[in-house]
């Protein structure tokens, strides 16, 4: 049992994970109290990781082992700033880290963004892997045509759902409500539109070769798009650009393939950047700047040519990165959307009593990086809290300086999501699937613990 500092760690996804697995390996004994808003944990790995990537999802696995010492705590269904204010955080515990990630995606800034069917990526992802927040999300699927704006993973993922069959989707852990609706789909071309070239579109190479091997689709590519000066191809030739180069010998492969018998398409285009979405009740089409790029290889932006276009289209979503929001009372740096941190930490000197804040993840550096990036970033700030304690920079409380959290009932403990997560799992083994997610809060609370009709729990503290 510990007897050394306590430590609160907000967000329960890999960085909030990694970080209370690094934390929790020093000699200087902490206890880690972990905080989720959702009544479930493993952030983007539940919430974001796409459902027909079952493989990465198996992380949770080493979640669950950390979560199984000794000295770790979750609480989930627990929001700071709304249930828990983070002043009265920094009172109770000896340092806080925040690990609450950046999964704000950033709407087009275009005429017509909030038309009807009009997304962001993270609306339309949460919507399909079963985010309570996005359940009531109605996205159409009644025109032939949907457009992805973006050349990053996330706007793979989201090309990938909308071109599967539904027998594909069906044994994966796609929310039931977006089986159902994807069941029905009539899309039948997916316009995957970069702003930029394929030497700059930020694919890595192993998702790019699953979207473009999918059974039933004809890839489409303007050839034009892959034909490079003298100077661009010795740029792609350097070492360091060989995931660009593998994913041009990708697109050129796709490219050259016989034309199969397939009933869809994927059309990667480039140099086109959105100008407008055009409808007036919802989504009929986006309309398009054609851009060259300029600049020397490896430094290239686009700058308009002059020509626009339209693609009909009665569904658009904007796949555009994402980025970090403000917490109340702590430094924010709007313009990259993360919180200003050297190595994880975030005050410089703070007050007696209150505990110094730390950042892990995506609200440290930015949207950028896989799953296991967040392990070596979690270590960094961990490193930094434990050389900090050692310096004597900020005190471990004595148990009367700790004041006291009024915590709400309806909290969820890890063995209440075990709960959740086996009956989700019994239902998913019913259907032939990895799970059948609930995305009804009130729904997991009772199947947590047991809740009365007020929502409070009545069987765990
Ligand atoms: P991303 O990799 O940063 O890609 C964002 C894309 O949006 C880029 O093509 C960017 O173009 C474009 N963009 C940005 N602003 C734009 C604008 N105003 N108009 C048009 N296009 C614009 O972001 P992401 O796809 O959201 O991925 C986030 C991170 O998660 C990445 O590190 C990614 O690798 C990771 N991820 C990994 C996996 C996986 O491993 N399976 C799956 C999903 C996500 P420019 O380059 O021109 O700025």
């Amino acid at each position: 049992m510990s007897t050394g500092p306590e430590i609160a760690i907000v967000g329960s996804g890999p960085s909030g994970f990694f970080a209370a697995e690094a934390i929790l390996k020093s000699d200087a004994r902490p206890r880690v109290h972990m905080f989720e808003r959702l009544p479930t944990p493993f952030g983007l790995v539940r919430s974001g990781v796409a459902p027909d990537h079952q493989q990465i999802k198996q992380v949770a696995k080493v979640f669950d082992k950390i979560s199984k010492h000794v000295d770790f705590s979750f609480f989930g269904n627990v929001e700071i700033g709304r249930d828990i204010t983070l002043a009265a955080l920094r009172a109770r515990y000896d340092a806080v880290v925040l690990a609450y990630g950046a999964s704000w995606g950033a709407p087009l800034a275009v005429p017509g963004a909030n038309l009807p069917q009009s997304l962001t990526a993270t609306a339309f992802i949460g919507w399909y892997n079963g985010h309570p927040d996005f359940a009531g999300l109605t996205p159409s699927f009644d025109h032939e045509t949907a457009i992805v704006v973006g050349h990053g993973n996330v706007a793979i993922d989201i090309a990938r759902i909308l071109l599967s069959g539904h027998a594909r989707l069906a044994k994966t852990d796609i929310a039931d409500h977006a089986l159902e609706a994807l069941r029905h789909s009539r899309i039948r071309n997916v316009r995957l539109v970069g702003r930029r070239g394929p030497a700059q579109a930020a694919f890595t190479s192993a998702e790019l070769r699953e979207l473009l091997a999918m059974p039933d689709v004809r890839v489409v590519i303007d050839p034009a798009a892959l034909q490079f000066d003298a100077a661009e191809s010795a740029f792609l030739d350097l070492p360091a650009n060989a995931v660009v180069k593998r994913n041009v010998a990708l697109l050129q492969d796709a490219l050259a393939r016989p034309a199969g018998d397939t009933s869809k398409d994927l059309h990667v285009d480039f140099l086109a950047s959105p100008l407008a979405i055009e409808g007036s009740a919802r989504v009929d089409a986006v309309r398009f700047a054609r851009n060259r790029l300029q600049g020397p290889p490896g430094g290239k932006t686009c700058v308009p040519s002059g020509d626009e276009f339209s693609i009909p289209a009665g569904l658009s979503i904007a796949s555009i990165g994402f980025r970090g929001r403000p917490l109340d009372g702590v430094p924010f740096d709007g313009r990259r959307g993360i919180v200003p941190n050297f190595e994880g930490r975030v005050d410089g000197k703070v007050a007696v009593g209150v505990a110094p804040l730390y950042v892990a993840g995506w609200i440290k550096r930015g949207a950028n990086g896989v799953i296991g990036t967040n392990r070596a970033d979690a270590a960094e700030t961990a490193r930094s809290l434990m050389a900090d304690l050692q310096a004597g920079l900020w005190p471990v409380k004595t148990d009367a300086e700790r004041v006291a959290l009024s915590m709400k009932q309806d909290r969820i403990d890890f063995a209440g999501w075990k709960l959740i997560d086996e009956a989700e799992c019994r239902a998913g083994c019913e259907a032939g699937r990895p799970r059948r997610k609930m995305v009804d809060i009130k729904a997991m609370l009772e199947t947590a613990g047991g809740t009365d009709f007020t929502g409070k729990l009545v069987t765990t503290g």
